[in-house]
């Protein structure tokens, strides 16, 4: 806990998965001496008074951002725009206005031009995530040893970045600044693509229908299992998240393809050199994950296992949203 408080009054709109473990996270580590929040439905700021995840929750996005200093939009991508309309003409000056959306440069032409010159805008996404959402999914664990990519527009005075790298830092992320195009790139590969792969091949298990039926779901082992949970990330999010990042998902999407052409290629032809070459490469980039600590090496059993103990806490991963 820091004696003075960095930010005097942290709101948060939308308080799902990100923004429950933002509000659990500022509280342990003393990072807002007040924290306002709010989100779209009267059910969810219900859920948020009873956690009680925030000094003040309010009805509206505009009651949220009134003399807050840390202004930070933590909803699906495709709603941030009308957000930053809403509230551009009643934010406090000097504030800084942020998000946690997966998608970048949508974001910022949406949000960008709705925000008034007395703000600062440094949009930022942690790269953590779970399968889970919604305001009880969140824990102030989510973000540590994680990175948080900022991407601020040109000319963003550099103390208002610095202010904001230093709350991510405070909640255990490793922060890095790019632009949002190269962002969106590398998400596209790093996650949006494996995303999809995830949702596509669960469900084509699950249109193999009465050949597979139980079976699909008593062996799902290893890797299908793997992509299950993958595959149970937020609809609303996932759609938002493709819908805003298409040029560079189609790119990325592209080399998939032709590497996947290939592989099939290798195995039609019985090709097992081929096979083995590319298999020794993927470990070796495995092996390059976990020694920069963004894994564990520990074997992934995937169930409770009576010799091990047991975590209170889902399983974070990075960004697959994440
Ligand atoms: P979530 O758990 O589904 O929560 C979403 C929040 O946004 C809820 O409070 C919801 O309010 C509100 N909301 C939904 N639609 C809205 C709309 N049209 N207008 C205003 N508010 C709306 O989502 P999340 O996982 O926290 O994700 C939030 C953001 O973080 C997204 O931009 C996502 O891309 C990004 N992100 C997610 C992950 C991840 O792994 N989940 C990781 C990194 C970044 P109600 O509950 O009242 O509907």
């Amino acid at each position: 806990m820091t004696a003075t408080p960095p930010f005097d009054r942290l709101a948060l709109i939308g308080v799902g998965l990100i923004g429950s473990s933002i509000a659990h996270g500022v509280r342990r580590h003393g990072l807002a001496r007040t924290i306002v929040a709010t989100a779209r439905t009267p059910a969810t700021r219900k859920r948020v008074v009873e956690l009680h995840l925030a000094d003040e929750v309010v009805d509206s996005n505009v009651q949220a951002v009134k003399d807050a200093d840390l202004v930070i939009v933590c909803i699906p991508v495709g709603a941030c725009g009308a957000v930053a309309q809403e509230i551009g003409p009643h934010l406090k000056a000097g504030a800084i206005v942020s998000d946690a959306g997966s998608v970048k440069s949508a974001v910022v032409r949406d949000m960008a031009p709705h925000l008034p010159a007395h703000a600062y805008f440094v949009p930022a996404h942690p790269v953590a995530g779970t399968e889970h959402s919604g305001p009880d999914s969140g824990f102030a664990e989510l973000f540590i040893n994680r990175w948080c990519i900022l991407t601020p527009p040109p000319g963003t005075d550099p103390k208002a970045v610095e202010r904001l790298a230093a709350f991510w830092r405070a909640l255990g992320a490793n922060v890095e600044t790019m632009t949002p195009e190269h962002h969106d790139l590398v998400l596209a590969i790093t996650s949006h693509v494996p995303h999809l792969i995830a949702y596509t091949i669960v469900g084509t298990a699950d249109e193999l229908g009465d050949v597979t039926e139980s079976e699909v779901l008593q062996f799902s082992a290893g890797g299908f299992r793997d992509f299950t949970r993958i595959a149970a990330s937020d609809p609303t999010m996932w759609r938002d998240v493709f819908l805003a990042n298409k040029d560079a998902v189609l790119e990325m999407l592209g080399a998939f393809q032709e590497d996947l052409s290939k592989l099939t290629r290798a195995i039609r032809r019985g090709d097992g050199e081929a096979l083995f070459d590319h298999f020794t490469r993927t470990r070796a980039i495995r092996r390059g994950i976990v020694s920069i600590g963004q894994d564990s090496a520990a074997p992934d059993f995937g169930r409770p296992h009576a010799s091990l103990p047991q975590t209170p806490m889902p399983r974070p991963y990075a960004d697959s949203d994440d």
